[in-house]
C-alpha cells in the first residue's frame, strides 16, 4: 500500500491539518471503504475533517468534503460509493410533515398529559418538534427530567420511528396500564422525535449544510472546548438551547447502521468516572432489547465509544461533560433505513428496555 501523504494538502484545507484543532464535519461525499487494514484507518483518523462511522470487521463508512474521492483514488484506497436511502422505501415512510401532523393530532387528543413544543428551526426552516408526556405536561416542575432524542443523523429513521410509536402507546394507556401510568406521574419526559427533519426528508446523513450535527457540538478535548453555539448549526443550537431550559438528568440518543448500547466516553480513551453505572445501564438496556444482546459483533450489545471508534464533537460526550446529563447511545438496526413493515418488530424489541431506562432516572437523581 502506498501513502503519497503529500497530495492530502492538495486535497483538503492547510487550516485542518492538526488534529487537536475543531474542524466542521462536512458531507459532500460518502463511501464504505471495504478494507480494516490499521495503517489506512489511521491515515483517515488522522484527518480532522473526515467522519468515520460504524467500524466493523469488513470495513466502516468514511465522510468528508469536496475532493475525498481523488484522495482515496491517490492513495489506492478501495472503496464504494454510499448512496442516500433509498428512494423506494423512504417512500413507505411518513414525510416530516406528517410527523408533525400526527404529533399536533396527538397532542390536541391528550392535552392533559402532552405538550407538543418545538425547539427552534432545522436549516430549512422545518420546525424541531419535542413531545413532552407527564400528567400536567404543561407544568414544568420538579419531577425529574428525562430526555429521548432521535434522528439526528437523517438517514437513521428508526429511531424516530420508535418514538413515535412510543408516544402513541404512552398516551393511549394512561390510566389504563399501570406501568405507563406511573412513568407519566412520576417524570417528564421529553421526546424530539427528529433532530434532523431535513437530512430525514432527503434521506442523507447531514442536515442541510452538508454538516454532521453528531460532530458539531463542544468537544473537550480539542480547542474547541467552549459551551457555546457560536458558528453551530442551527439543530445543535436549537438542543444547546433546550437543554439550558431543563434539568435533564438521563437521556438516550438513537442511531442506526449498527445494533449496540454505546456508553462514553467516545472522546477520549480515559475510563469513565462512573463507569461501572453506564456499564450497568447500557447491559441493562440490552438485555431487555434482546436482538441486541444478542449481538455476535458486540460482547452482550454494548461498548464503550472509545473502544469501538473515537468520536469528537458528539453529542452524548457533551450532554454528560458540559450539562451533567447522563446520556448513552443506542444503535437500533443495522439497516439504516429498512422496510417500513419491521418498524413494529423493532418497536416491540426496544419497548419494554425503552420503558425500564427512563425508570432508571429515579436512580440517577438520588445518586
Ligand atoms: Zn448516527
Amino acid at each position: 500500500m502506498r501513502f503519497n501523504t503529500g497530495l492530502i494538502v492538495l486535497f483538503f484545507s492547510t487550516s485542518s491539518l492538526a488534529t487537536n484543532i475543531a474542524t466542521k464535519h462536512t458531507i459532500d461525499e460518502s463511501y464504505w471503504i471495504k478494507e480494516n487494514k490499521s495503517e489506512i484507518f489511521e491515515l483517515l483518523k488522522s484527518r480532522p475533517e473526515l467522519t468515520i462511522d460504524h467500524v466493523s470487521t469488513s470495513g466502516f463508512e468514511l465522510y468528508g468534503p469536496k475532493g475525498l474521492e481523488g484522495f482515496l483514488q491517490q492513495n489506492l484506497i478501495e472503496y464504494r460509493p454510499l448512496e442516500n436511502a433509498n428512494q423506494n422505501l423512504r417512500s413507505e415512510y411518513p414525510t416530516p410533515e406528517a410527523v408533525e401532523k400526527d404529533l399536533k393530532i396527538i397532542a390536541k387528543k391528550y392535552p392533559g398529559i402532552t405538550k407538543l413544543y418545538s425547539i427552534g428551526k432545522s436549516v430549512k426552516n422545518r420546525d424541531l418538534w419535542v413531545m413532552k408526556l407527564s400528567r400536567n405536561a404543561n407544568l414544568d416542575d420538579d419531577r425529574p427530567e428525562f430526555k429521548y432524542i432521535a434522528n439526528m443523523h437523517g438517514d437513521e429513521i428508526v429511531g424516530r420511528e420508535v418514538m413515535l410509536r412510543f408516544i402513541k402507546e404512552c398516551v393511549e394507556n394512561y390510566g389504563k396500564d399501570p406501568r405507563l401510568t406511573t412513568l407519566l406521574d412520576k417524570f417528564q419526559i421529553h421526546i424530539l422525535v427528529s433532530m434532523n427533519p431535513d437530512g430525514a426528508a432527503a434521506g442523507t446523513r447531514a442536515n442541510s449544510n452538508h454538516s454532521d450535527l453528531n460532530r458539531d457540538f463542544p468537544d473537550f478535548s480539542t480547542s474547541d472546548n467552549q459551551d457555546t453555539t457560536d458558528k453551530r448549526e442551527p439543530e445543535t443550537q436549537a438542543v444547546m438551547k433546550w437543554q439550558g431550559e431543563h434539568n435533564f438528568r438521563l437521556s438516550a440518543n438513537f442511531h442506526g447502521g449498527s445494533e449496540v448500547v454505546n456508553y462514553p466516553w467516545d472522546t477520549i480513551p480515559d475510563r469513565f468516572p462512573e463507569e461501572d453505572l453506564v456499564k450497568d445501564l447500557s447491559h441493562e438496556y440490552a438485555q431487555n432489547a434482546p436482538y441486541i444482546a444478542a449481538s455476535t459483533t458486540f460482547s452482550n450489545g454494548i461498548t464503550n465509544g472509545f473502544a469501538w471508534y473515537e468520536v469528537n464533537g458528539g453529542m452524548q460526550d457533551w450532554s454528560i461533560y458540559w450539562r451533567k446529563d447522563l446520556q448513552i447511545t443506542i444503535e437500533l438496526s443495522n439497516s439504516k433505513w429498512p422496510d417500513y413493515s419491521s418498524i413494529d418488530y423493532y418497536y416491540q424489541q426496544n419497548r419494554p428496555a425503552l420503558i425500564k431506562f427512563i425508570e432508571r432516572i429515579e436512580l440517577i437523581v438520588k445518586r
